[in-house]
């Protein structure tokens, strides 16, 4: 399949965030990502779009969705995909990164996937290669692929942004989550909420143009969508919250919590879920409200979208050398 071109140029050679990003660039995106999705549903997947291109997936931090997804999605569309794994206990930070970026250059990869447990080691790494770099998640900074997926989801099920009450609940201040859906969103029309205790909430919040509550029905009332969020125990330093149970019952998702949203609001988890702490197992798994497994699905046309437009910038193969 040969993607239809879009008038609407993306002006970047990276992908590093969707802080700073237009509404016509990030709809490029969305538009390019929804092509995908049939293609995705058929028996034959594969395209020719990056036949001889070479992706490396550089992860220094585990993963299973984005990891998975970037590998099929390069996959889909022709390219030869290395997965690197880096054990982080083995990376000194700085130095060791640099020199694993001029490694990797070397050997002329075409799209390098980063992720990486500090925020802003990807876009210090974009800067040292020749090759397009595609944030795959910074420390508690950006994760653009999930903002773009969390986004198709919401269009194709609304069939709009622009509008929509969406909130966004738990553990806001280590969430890069948080962060790529917040710029998303606000910069295409949505009314964005916080909703988290004061201890999970980032100090620069007023400064992010969203409303913040720390009780879950008054941020829930009248919302269309309820964005939850992991705890993300690994980024905390100290305890920031009195134990999982307290905070289950407090801000953890269930039935009677969701009553204060609208009927038919969609209940969305970036994963990975702790089923009983954000969320009430029974309720992640009802269809009829919860789309998590149609995040999953839509992430790999996503970053097949986001490859796609990056693809276009890249130099031509030269077959004579
Ligand atoms: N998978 C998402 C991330 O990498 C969310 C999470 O880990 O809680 O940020």
């Amino acid at each position: 399949m040969t993607a239809v071109p879009s008038p609407i140029e993306f002006p970047h050679r990276h992908l590093l965030g969707i802080e700073g990003l237009s509404p016509d660039e990030i709809t490029h995106l969305l538009d390019r990502s929804d092509s995908y999705v049939a293609l995705n549903r058929r028996a034959d997947k594969k395209t020719t779009l990056l036949r001889g291109r070479t992706q490396i997936n550089l992860f220094f931090e585990s993963s299973t969705r984005t990891r998975t997804s970037f590998e099929l999605a390069g996959k889909r569309l022709g390219a030869d995909v290395i997965n690197m794994a880096v054990a982080t206990s083995a990376i000194k930070k700085g130095e060791t990164l640099i020199d694993t970026a001029m490694t990797l250059n070397a050997m002329h990869p075409d799209v390098l996937v980063v992720r990486h447990p500090e925020s802003g080691a990807v876009k210090l790494l974009s800067q040292k290669v020749n090759c397009a770099v595609i944030n795959a998640g910074d420390g508690s900074h950006e994760h653009p692929t999930q903002a773009l997926l969390d986004a198709l989801t919401i269009r194709r099920r609304r069939k709009r942004i622009a509008g929509l009450t969406v909130a966004i609940c738990g553990d806001i201040m280590h969430s890069r989550v948080a962060r790529s859906n917040i710029h998303l969103l606000t910069t295409m029309g949505a009314r964005v909420r916080l909703v988290a205790p004061p201890t999970l909430l980032p100090a620069a919040v007023g400064r992010l143009g969203v409303e913040v509550f720390t009780d879950m029905r008054e941020g829930l009332s009248g919302c269309d969508i309820v964005m939850m969020l992991r705890l993300q125990t690994e980024r905390m330093q100290g305890s920031f919250v009195p134990s999982q149970r307290e905070y289950f019952r407090f801000f953890g998702l269930d039935r009677d919590k969701l009553k204060a949203a609208n009927d038919d609001a969609l209940i969305m988890h970036p994963g990975p879920m702790n089923r009983g702490t954000e969320i009430d197992s029974e309720l992640a798994d009802d269809i009829t409200r919860a789309v998590i497994l149609d995040q999953v699905e839509l992430g790999v046309a996503v970053r097949q979208g986001c490859l796609d437009v990056l693809s276009r910038d890249l130099p031509e193969l030269d077959h004579n050398v």
